[in-house]
């Protein structure tokens, strides 16, 4: 090739990176937070959804992220707009990791749920401006694809063994290949009805969470589905802490014939150094996190093999940053992540999993979460489920933004019931573990 060819070529190659970003951004200040808004909605529903749109010095430029937690949604709101937002106010937009860790130890103490809650949806916005200056989606920040599509956990319930099984039949017909099985909800098969059992006078009457029964019923209800519907289907079980310590290192056990993709939560958090005892008796894979504020709860469960799955939800345990960096721990003991993406949690923060999903090798599951049209009309770009999979789209940034016209609304209200759904009782009046 003559030099005047090869010079020509190289006139019509693409700028490296760096050189584009710096064409993109020659003359311009450094890019800032200008302003912390946040939004609360309802969404046309009983959601408890808190937001956090971060504007910065880039006109129009701004990212989204979610403080949601449905117990605790106007002190989340109140925190940010008194305390976090003028913190970061001014700060580098660009300087995610340096702004997390000054956001971690701003308040001195760490590792609460309101503060993560605010540190999370800080965290979860920056990513999204980030992308969006860069023209990329988030996941091709993080490193790229490594699978095709999310797979998600669908939840079947019923009140028999019967309904049970034919939700997990619909299931199946709909592609899901993963299926949370429970019956009754979360210590159901082990409830006592309202006003029957062995009851103190004039004490508690409602329905009675009870071990034995429980661990008596549920195993029968694996046993019922794997011979109606077969072993190909990967089954998974909730029992949201409700056992003691040495039910639960038995329950694991007499699961282990019905060959679970994960047990959840079979301990509360106060109690994972149980763990070690389960793994000693019973193969069972057993997943944990959705309770978790803290890397001192997660960590040490990870780095010593004592569970299969890390359930961390995002909003919880500081956006994206944090979860990229529990999962790259997981990939090092072979643990699994199954982010958590409960009924209460958000668009928002059902991406940012997702974009970690997307990249990590060290990818388990997601929870299903779906939102009805509402949602999805007034958070464009809300990811879409599809035959047991998730998908966002590659708009840059995370893909979603809000009508916050619409969001105004539906103004967020305290739900009937959100204070004491976690309240459990034994028939003598005892407090159960939620
Ligand atoms: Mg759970």
């Amino acid at each position: 090739m003559q030099r005047r060819d090869l010079l020509k070529t190289l006139a019509v190659l693409p700028l490296p990176a760096a050189a584009q970003y710096a064409a993109r951004t020659r003359g311009l200040p450094p890019l800032t937070i200008r302003d912390v808004k946040v939004i609360t909605t309802g969404a046309g529903s009983n959601y408890q959804w808190v937001f956090v749109k971060i504007t910065t010095s880039e006109p129009g430029l701004y990212g989204l992220g979610s403080a949601s937690n449905v117990n605790h949604a106007f002190s989340v709101a109140t925190a940010i707009e008194k305390h976090y937002g003028p913190f970061w106010t001014g700060k580098p937009a660009d300087r995610i990791e340096d702004l997390w860790q000054i956001t971690n130890v701003r308040g001195y103490w760490r590792n609460s749920a309101i503060h993560n809650n605010a540190l999370s949806a800080l965290d979860v916005a920056l990513w999204d401006i980030k992308g969006k200056r860069a023209g990329m989606p988030v996941y091709e920040l993080l490193g790229g694809k490594t699978r095709d599509a999310v797979a998600l956990y669908a939840h079947a319930d019923g009140r028999d063994m019967q309904q049970v099984e034919e939700n997990v039949r619909k299931y199946m017909e709909e592609g899901y290949r993963h299926i949370r099985a429970q019956m009754g909800g979360y210590g159901g098969g082990g409830m006592i009805p309202p006003g029957q059992g062995s009851r103190p006078a004039s004490g508690f009457s409602g329905p009675a969470f009870d071990e034995e029964l429980y661990m008596e019923v549920i195993p029968k209800l694996f046993e019922h589905l794997r011979v109606k519907v077969g072993t190909q289907v990967k089954l998974t079980h909730d029992v949201h802490e409700h056992l003691t310590p040495t039910g639960a290192v038995d329950f694991a056990k007499r699961m282990e014939p019905y060959r679970l993709f994960f047990l959840e939560d079979p301990l509360p958090p106060e109690q994972i150094a149980w763990f070690r005892q389960i793994r000693q008796v019973t193969t069972t894979p057993l997943a944990m996190g959705e309770l978790f504020t803290s890397p001192l709860e997660w960590v040490p469960l990870i780095s010593e093999r004592l569970i299969d799955f890390v359930r961390n939800r995002l909003s919880q345990t500081g956006g994206i940053t944090a979860a990229r960096k529990t999962a790259a721990l997981c990939e090092a003991f072979g643990v699994r992540t199954a982010f958590q993406e409960g009924g209460d949690n958000d668009p928002i923060n059902q991406l940012a999993s997702y974009h970690v999903d997307l990249s990590i090798p060290s990818f388990g599951i997601q929870e299903e979460n779906h939102f009805p049209p509402l949602v999805h009309e007034m958070m464009p770009g809300t990811a879409q489920l599809k035959g047991g999979y998730l998908y966002g789209n590659d708009a840059p940034g995370l893909g979603i933004d809000i009508n916050e016209a619409m969001a105004a609304k539906y103004p967020m209200k305290q739900p009937p019931g959100a204070d004491n759904w976690t309240t459990v009782r034994g028939v003598d009046g005892s407090m159960v573990k939620p």
